[in-house]
């Protein structure tokens, strides 16, 4: 491969649709998406509601919406969610769980992201009215800022148990479910089972441009719905974007496992390079690592970007890499290659 094509390594949204992809949008058949007469968004939801065995799903534009949405219908005013110092709804969503819906955060430190039931038992509030009232629990599957790593489903089903004694909401930001999905044993249908929402997003690994559902029962849809379009989120012949949709849940979900692969390749390289003080471990498509002293994220960027290789930041010495739909093996040879090279 040429060396002056660019990898870009920043995060598994940038793909570009693939050819297939293009001709399913091309020739979508659409309707208008408010008034539910979107053919092609209908088989989008009744696909993925099928998939996890919810009775419904709703279409949006992010994952940011989606969850945001999620914690909206869940929550009242001054209510609490409970979820890790690292989750995306807390972390990178703009504050949007304040700004949306008023309610307030009891963050965890959790195992890499991962939060367990003794330390959501804990953070429950009494009934008392110096409290606030605690309403949902949100987790993330795989873990963004864990470095994409998975949760075990004994533990995800341990804190249903405290959701269920204690009436609290249950919420899953799966924006990579579907990575956690090609590593453990689970199906979509057993989390279907277990969450009172799922978001799952279609336009990271599953290499759509946009577009992310939201799971759930019907009453739960239906208020999600309403709260879509408070949010300036109605959009009108939504199907051509649902098409791609339909076309990554029928063939981009089998090939993540390819991601996976090269993450591991990448990340085998990296654990023997000087420069690299720390790595987390790989499990997914995320690679996360931290630079010794002698060298600023920064500046291991610029080497990168004199190599036509773009990655991010996730703090002033570390740096990620996201496998995607877009990233070859070539890309990854020449991958290994700059890695090897780099001085500090
Ligand atoms: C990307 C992501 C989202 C949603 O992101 P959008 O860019 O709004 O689609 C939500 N949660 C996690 C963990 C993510 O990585």
């Amino acid at each position: 491969m040429q060396n002056n094509q660019i990898i870009d390594l920043r995060s598994d949204t940038v793909t570009r649709p693939t050819p297939g992809m293009l001709e399913a949008m091309l020739n979508a058949k659409v309707g208008d998406d408010v008034f539910e007469d979107d053919p092609t968004v209908n088989e989008l939801e009744k696909k993925a509601a099928s998939m996890f065995g919810t009775e419904a799903a709703i279409f949006c534009a992010s994952g940011t919406m989606t969850n945001q949405i999620a914690i909206k219908c869940h929550t009242r005013p001054g209510d609490e969610v409970i979820c890790d110092k690292m989750a995306h709804i807390y972390a990178f969503e703009g504050g949007g769980i304040a700004f949306n819906s008023g309610a307030s955060v009891k963050l965890i430190d959790g195992d890499r992201g991962r939060i367990n039931a003794k330390q959501v038992r804990e953070s429950i509030h009494p009934d008392n009215v110096h409290f606030p009232r605690t309403s949902l629990v949100a987790v993330e599957n795989t873990m963004n800022k864990g470095g994409g790593c998975c949760y075990n489903f004994s533990s995800i089903l341990e804190i249903a148990e405290v959701c269920k004694e204690n009436k609290l909401a249950y919420h899953l930001d799966g924006a990579r479910l579907f990575n956690a999905l090609a590593v453990t044993n689970e199906t979509p249908a057993d989390y279907g089972k277990v969450f009172d929402s799922i978001s799952i997003c279609l336009s990271k690994g599953l290499g759509a441009p946009v577009g992310s559902l939201l799971l759930g029962t019907k009453a739960f849809v239906h208020q999600a719905r309403r709260v879509r379009k408070v949010m300036g989120g109605g959009w009108r012949q939504a199907g051509f974007l649902a098409a791609a949709g339909v076309y990554a849940l029928d063939n981009h979900v089998e090939r993540l496992k390819e991601d996976h692969r090269r993450a591991n390749a990448i990340y085998t390289i990296l654990k023997s390079q000087s420069y690299v003080e720390d790595i987390m471990p790989q499990e997914t498509n995320i690679v996360i690592f931290k630079l010794n002293d002698k060298i600023s994220a920064a500046n291991f960027l610029k080497k990168l970007e004199e190599n036509n290789i773009r990655a991010a930041t996730t703090g002033p010495t570390s740096i990620r890499f996201v496998m995607h739909l877009d990233i070859t093996d070539g890309m990854v040879e020449r991958m290994e290659e700059t890695l090897k090279k780099i001085t500090p």
